[in-house]
């Protein structure tokens, strides 16, 4: 089953935090790496101040539930250092979890499709990079939706990440930097 997951940073080192999301997905059980999108800049949502946010989506392959899916990336969250203070507020690192194949869950720790993602440019932005053509839950396809507004994201660079089987990431490049 493909997985699409969000990935977003704003504090700290945004840019390390999510190559290293990257590799901790990489080298997780039961995980296989398939497709990184490029690193997008984009305006926070809400009311908080804040400062922008690097945001890029993945694609894995799992047999994972949702909800093992659900465990798996808090993990990873707690590992970079997340904390939950400020609802919408800044963060280390956020994944969350967009699409699992066909699969729809929905209770009170999950939703599966994410109920925001068609709202948001900087999910569709990278989505669309990787499948242009996939149909989001609404229907449509993504880059149909996105083309209709574009708001406000800005594609910024790659991230050069080197992944070895069993070794997981060896080396990471920052190769994106704010204008
Ligand atoms: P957030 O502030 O966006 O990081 O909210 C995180 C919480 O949202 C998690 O503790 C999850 O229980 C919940 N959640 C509900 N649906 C999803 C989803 N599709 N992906 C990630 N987190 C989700």
């Amino acid at each position: 089953m493909v997985c699409y997951l969000g990935l977003g940073a704003n504090i700290g080192r945004p840019v390390y935090q999510l190559a290293a999301a990257i590799s901790a997905l990489a080298t997780s059980p039961n995980v296989s790496l398939r497709r990184i999108s490029a690193v997008y800049s984009t305006k926070p949502v809400g009311a908080v101040e804040q400062p922008d946010f690097f945001n890029m989506v993945v694609a894995i392959s799992t047999e994972l539930s949702p909800m093992q899916l659900l465990e798996m990336t808090g993990g990873i969250e707690d590992e970079l250092g997340r904390v939950r203070e400020v609802k919408d507020g800044p963060r280390t690192i956020d994944i969350d979890i967009l699409l699992c194949g066909g699969m729809t869950w929905d209770d009170a720790e999950l939703t599966v499709p994410h109920p925001r993602m068609e709202q948001r440019q900087f999910v569709l932005a990278p989505l669309s990079e990787m499948a242009p053509e996939l149909i989001l839950p609404n229907g449509r396809p993504v880059l149909e939706l996105l083309e209709e507004d574009c708001g406000d994201v800005e594609m910024l660079g790659r991230l050069g990440v080197l992944v070895r089987g069993g070794e997981g990431v060896v080396r990471t490049e920052e190769i994106v930097s704010r204008p």
